[in-house]
């Protein structure tokens, strides 16, 4: 559920249609690492999620677009199946190494709560709206350019295609390669809380003029 590069979404039912028809015994685990905290707030539909038998785990981690302290991934699974991770390693710290025991960061735990707590669930979904309605704007920019991108429709993540951004652009808007060297073929935006509609017009505008170069020096 997100990609870190593009934000994109599997259907889990391409696997279980697939591995079912095959009779192969299964568990499907959901990285929703990044898009845990989006997706299901801004797709209503999504099937994604613990109603759907055939799913046995999902991951979301609190310190991507909950902007939690780093180390907050969570783990959640179906009962009877936590066994199969745990680990003989911790046989020092009392009881079933599962939750906040040895060294864990119990302040962590307690900023996550309090994060979710203060936006509450509406507070949170406020915020995604906001956030899907300036990725759409973003979009229909780049779309008015003729600019290819990547966008899955629920996400708030932008993956342009590295064509038309030269390393002004990258520079000047800190856009995120997917490869660090001479082969990188694409740059995301993620659409935060800071990242507002008057940083994409400055954008758009520098990227308009970049085509423009561009074309020209095609002519001449
Ligand atoms: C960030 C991320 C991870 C790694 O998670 P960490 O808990 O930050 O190490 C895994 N999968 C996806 C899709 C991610 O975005």
């Amino acid at each position: 559920m997100g990609t870190t590069m593009f934000g994109a979404v599997d259907n889990p039912e391409d696997y279980i249609q697939i591995l079912e028809k095959n009779h192969l015994n299964y568990k499907i685990h959901i990285d929703a690492a990044y898009g845990g905290f989006v997706y299901p707030f801004s797709n209503k539909a999504s099937a994604i999620n613990f109603e759907n038998q055939k799913i046995s785990s999902i991951t979301i981690d609190a310190h991507k677009m909950l902007q939690a302290p780093y180390g907050t991934g969570v783990f959640i699974c179906r009962e009877g199946l936590i066994e199969n991770v745990l680990t003989k390693e911790a046989e020092y710290v009392e009881g079933m190494d599962l939750t906040l025991c040895g060294s864990r960061s119990g302040a962590n735990a307690v900023a996550v709560w309090m994060i979710l707590f203060t936006y509450g669930p509406f507070g949170w979904c406020e915020k995604i709206r906001i956030l899907q309605i300036r990725t759409e704007w973003l979009c229909e920019q780049l779309e008015a350019l003729n600019v290819n991108y990547f966008r899955e429709p629920f996400m708030n993540i932008v993956t342009i295609e590295a064509q038309n951004i030269n390393q002004e652009l990258v520079k000047k808007f800190d856009l995120v390669p997917q490869k660090h060297d001479e082969n990188n073929q694409w740059y995301k935006i993620v659409i935060m809380d800071h990242v507002e509609i008057d940083h994409f017009m400055t954008f758009i505008t520098d990227l308009k003029a970049t085509i423009q170069k561009n074309i020209e020096t095609i002519k001449v």
